[in-house]
């Protein structure tokens, strides 16, 4: 196939889009992928036939003579053009241009009896009542600098502190700091740099991961991690979860780090901290889990499961935005990540998010209070589901264990690409649904945490989760269903 790099501008976009089926080549430049340890650059060729269908390519740079071109349609959330290796401004409105829209925009008939469903509460939650009024509250009433040796800075210290004390008694931490931090993926961050600093000075310089952590862990390990570190992968089995036992056999004189998730942010898996931890114990390892989708939704038992340092993030548990915190076992490493005043005991500088903090500690304790009835309710809304969308041909659920976040749904529906569906669930249905994490892997974009599960690639990309949390109701599990049945029905009619 011929192809030439061109720049779309409003000015050729008429010649190049609208008129031809003309190939136009733009690179796809995706994020850095850990496991292959290099970013993963692809060539990215798409062209628009008249009938609005958009047609696409993709490929590795490197991997010309690989060239496949096929038919479909695709979201494209992050391209960039690049011409001679030379990045070009983004184009506003590019999406637009050429995101999936334009392909389905001409047939997609929108509901008429349109209810909007949130069905994204893994991604992130909508605030709480209790979380916005103590969000408000602190504003309000606790504006003053907590660093401040003066009356309104004493409130806002003492906001401070409560929550410290709230949050430390919601997850069990019995002895230790709470620090807090912009949220779950600075939390990581600071774990992983506390823990592989230590290595370096200590000499023991191997890491033991589960190829199912969030990026905020993979990648922050790719960073603090020098050449001279060995990082051992854990595999996990075809349901997503880890095997204490090769966490035991990995296990070398000079691991200074295991870093497990207590519960998995695509498929909800729930890991087995508690053997993982008493593991570490035994062989004086730092301990890292990643509690941000599972706190506030599942029990978290800090010091009883041995864990040395546990991030959470306000806003997956109906708190705000841009708030999160690490808790730290006593005695253990923590490095300063951001340099300057004495706040948070002098390792993470900046006058503190006093309102954010108040508000995370007042949605967490609300959470944890009702966490049993609530995750009863929301994992009988998950069964209803399940039931409804089992009923559709060929739509198989990815996630059947018990041992699962209440909310957290992961189903693959065959034939139908899951960006499309999630697509036209958003235009057609006003349902909110995702489609899972970006690359990882070096032949392909798809979900790192489904690849480890060993799933084929049609299977991956015809993947949606579907995440319930406290606002969602009955109605709005009937209604799911039904959007997902004329959905489905019209991308395989299509
Ligand atoms: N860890 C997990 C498991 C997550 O699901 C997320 C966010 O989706 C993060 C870390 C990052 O949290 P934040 O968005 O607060 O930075």
């Amino acid at each position: 196939m011929n192809t030439s790099i061109i720049r779309i501008t409003p000015e050729n976009h008429d010649e190049y889009i609208n008129k031809t089926d003309r190939p136009i080549v733009i690179l796809y430049f995706s994020e850095f992928c850990v496991h292959c340890k290099r970013a993963i650059r692809s060539l990215f060729v798409m062209s628009q036939s008249m009938d609005g269908i958009l047609n696409f390519g993709m490929c590795q740079v490197d991997g010309l003579d690989d060239f496949r071109l096929e038919k479909g349609i695709i979201n494209l959330p992050s391209i960039c053009v690049w011409q001679n290796g030379e990045k070009l401004e983004f184009q506003e409105g590019f999406d637009e241009i050429y995101g999936i829209g334009n392909a389905l925009k001409a047939t997609l008939v929108p509901n008429p009896n349109l209810r909007y469903v949130y069905a994204d509460n893994a991604a992130t939650t909508k605030i709480s009542k209790t979380a916005l009024e103590a969000f408000v509250n602190c504003s309000n009433e606790y504006f003053g600098n907590p660093s401040g040796n003066y009356e309104t800075g004493k409130k806002a210290k003492s906001v401070i502190r409560n929550a410290k004390r709230t949050i430390a008694s919601c997850l069990g931490l019995k002895n230790g700091k709470v620090i807090f931090t912009s949220g779950g993926t600075e939390a990581d961050n600071m774990a992983i740099c506390s823990a592989l600093d230590f290595g370096r000075e200590t000499g023991r310089k191997h890491v033991i991961v589960s190829s199912i952590e969030h990026h905020a862990v993979l990648n922050a390990i790719e960073k603090y991690a020098s050449d001279d570190f060995r990082i051992t992968v854990l595999p996990v089995s075809s349901g997503g979860y880890v095997n204490a036992s090769d966490v035991r056999e990995s296990i070398c004189e000079d691991t200074c780090l295991v870093s497990v998730m207590l519960a998995n942010n695509e498929v909800g898996t729930i890991q087995p901290i508690k053997t993982i931890g008493a593991l570490c114990k035994k062989n004086d390892i730092l301990f890292h889990v990643d509690a941000v989708q599972a706190a506030g939704h599942i029990p978290v038992a800090f010091s009883e499961c041995n864990i040395d340092y546990l991030a959470i993030s306000a806003h997956k548990f109906n708190g705000p935005k841009g708030v999160g915190a690490l808790l730290v076992n006593a005695g253990k490493p923590i490095s300063r990540i951001i340099a300057g005043g004495h706040q948070e005991y002098g390792f993470r500088a900046g006058t503190e998010n006093v309102p954010g903090i108040g508000s995370m500690a007042a949605a967490l304790h609300d959470s944890c209070k009702g966490m049993k009835e609530n995750a009863a309710r929301i994992r009988q809304l998950k069964e209803l589901l399940v039931e409804g969308l089992c009923t559709i041909p060929d739509v198989r659920i990815n996630n059947t264990s018990q041992n699962v976040l209440p909310g957290i749904l992961s189903v693959s529906i065959k034939g139908v690409n899951a960006k499309a569906l999630s697509y036209v669930l958003d235009e057609a249905e006003g349902v909110t649904v995702s489609t899972g994490a970006a690359c990882t892997s070096m032949e392909s974009n798809l979900s790192h945490v489904l690849l480890a599960m060993k799933m084929k690639e049609d299977r991956i990309t015809s993947t949606v989760r579907i995440s319930l949390g406290t606002n969602n109701d009955e109605e709005d599990i009937q209604y799911l269903i039904s959007a997902f049945e004329r959905s489905i029905r019209y991308l395989r009619k299509k």
